[in-house]
């Protein structure tokens, strides 16, 4: 089958492999030359993805039956809505189903009108006296996240980036002044516990959760430093995480089921991938936010793993029939840690090459997925973002974690960083402990 994928990041390299383990011919449109994925489609084309006009038209050209769309950006865009009357099933949602994650107010408020479980106190305004009055009226810490797509990267928490209430009021004037994210803020009561993320395949009706995967956004080692746009994560071989019971999970798969078919009742409904973010807080898990898509790095944790066909899903993804399809995770457990640019999540170094030795990398036994890099004359540059992802695959965490490590070793630059500490015992254990103080 001819299935066209869209995006050129980590995320969109792991769909991509999974597409053609899967027997599809893949056709790719992404801005930048990812290698891995250059080098795995049968052709493509460097056109941002959000080029709606573009892509259904290359689409078209290529014969193209399915399409996946990895990032969130071309959803909002309305690509879906464009293929779909084209006569393409996609798996990603149409413009409309997509707003569970490109409108963080429309999500809450769906929440709150079907009662979906985990919903959380929020509010949001366009209107800055507004937003002051009611930061004056609560007694709440808050999260602050500029309203529409920041790529996670502008929110704020009271007690870890904003000092107190004060800073709070000057990070939402600053939000309307510089207009960041569009207009408008959304003040969400602050959660305490652990996240973790919950991926799962929607048909329109019905879902399928995947392994559960643990996310690091913080630059630093230590979960220090600004939040980026996620420096690595792990899984764990039961598919659950140390900290996470399977009662906490199925409380999260309940709420992630009952948002699909509120969606569905809306008219809106959702076929993709359904990501959702949570807190597992001392009286259980409470929802964070919706993401229409694959998480990235998150995707390259449990794709590696799927043993059922990914072709397969996602045409049952398209039709609305995911129930008659296999969905079998292999038990292993993974770490993913990112090879980024020096600095990046602040200033980080561009267009500087990197040496990638993959065979190295296999000979360790962990995968390999290129993200934001460009080839050029036979040379792997790094842009801002993140450059290339290293996964081990192995019985447990530890002995993941311990190949990803000698893996990493086949990567090498003067001017990239890694945060070792992600999935290293110490840092997990503490999590642990942190938990179950938090439920005593
Ligand atoms: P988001 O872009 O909504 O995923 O938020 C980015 C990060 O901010 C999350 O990964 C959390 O670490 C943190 N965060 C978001 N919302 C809350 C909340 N209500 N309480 C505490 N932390 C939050």
């Amino acid at each position: 089958m001819k299935v066209l994928a869209v995006g050129g990041g980590g995320r969109e390299h792991a769909i991509v492999k999974a597409l053609v383990r899967g027997g599809a011919e893949v056709l790719s449109v992404m801005k930048n030359k990812n290698p891995g994925i250059a080098r795995a489609s049968k052709d493509f084309l460097l056109a941002k993805e959000t080029d709606v006009e573009k892509v259904v038209r290359y689409a078209l050209s290529q014969g193209v039956e399915l399409a996946v769309i990895g990032p969130e950006s071309p959803l909002e865009m309305g690509l879906v809505d464009a293929l779909v009357k084209e006569g393409i099933g996609c798996a990603g949602p149409t413009k409309s189903a997509a707003r569970i994650e490109t409108s963080k107010s429309f999500a809450r408020a769906l929440l709150s009108k079907y009662k979906v479980p985990g919903n959380i106190r929020f509010a949001s305004f366009t209107d800055l006296r507004e937003a002051e009055r009611h930061l004056k009226s609560i007694d709440y810490e808050v999260a602050v996240k500029p309203m529409g797509l920041t790529g996670g990267k502008g929110v704020k928490i009271q007690g870890e980036h904003l000092a107190d209430g004060s800073e709070v009021l000057v990070y939402v004037r600053e939000i309307f002044e510089k207009r960041i994210g569009g207009a408008g803020v959304v003040l969400e009561e602050r959660l305490e516990g652990e996240e973790f993320t919950l991926q799962t395949f929607c048909d329109g009706k019905h879902i399928v959760p995947m392994p559960l995967v643990q996310d690091h956004k913080r630059a630093f080692e230590g979960d220090k430093g600004p939040n980026t746009g996620g420096m690595g994560s792990y899984s764990s071989e039961d598919h659950l995480l140390p900290f996470v019971t399977s009662s906490d999970m199925e409380e999260a798969v309940d709420s992630m089921r009952r948002t699909v078919q509120a969606l569905a009742s809306e008219g809106a409904p959702y076929h993709g991938i359904l990501y959702g973010q949570f807190m597992l807080t001392k009286d259980g898990p409470r929802i964070i936010e919706f993401n229409a898509r694959f998480g990235d790095p998150e995707a390259m944790n449990v794709l590696p793993l799927l043993e059922s066909n990914f072709v397969d899903i996602c045409a049952g993804i398209a039709g609305g029939d995911i129930y008659g399809k296999k969905c079998q995770f292999k038990r292993a457990a993974t770490v993913c840690k990112y090879v980024v640019p020096e600095g990046y999540g602040f200033e980080p170094k561009a267009n500087v090459p990197i040496k990638v030795d993959e065979e190295g990398v296999q000979r360790a036994g962990a995968e390999l997925f290129y993200a934001a890099v460009n080839e050029e004359g036979g040379e792997i540059l790094t842009s801002t973002s993140r450059s290339v992802a290293v996964v081990g695959i192995d019985v447990s965490i530890d002995s993941a974690e311990r190949q990803c490590e000698r893996a990493l070793r086949f990567v090498s630059g003067e001017h990239i960083y890694v945060r070792h500490d992600i999935g290293k015992h110490e840092i997990i254990q503490r999590k642990v402990e942190r938990m179950r103080a938090l439920r005593k």
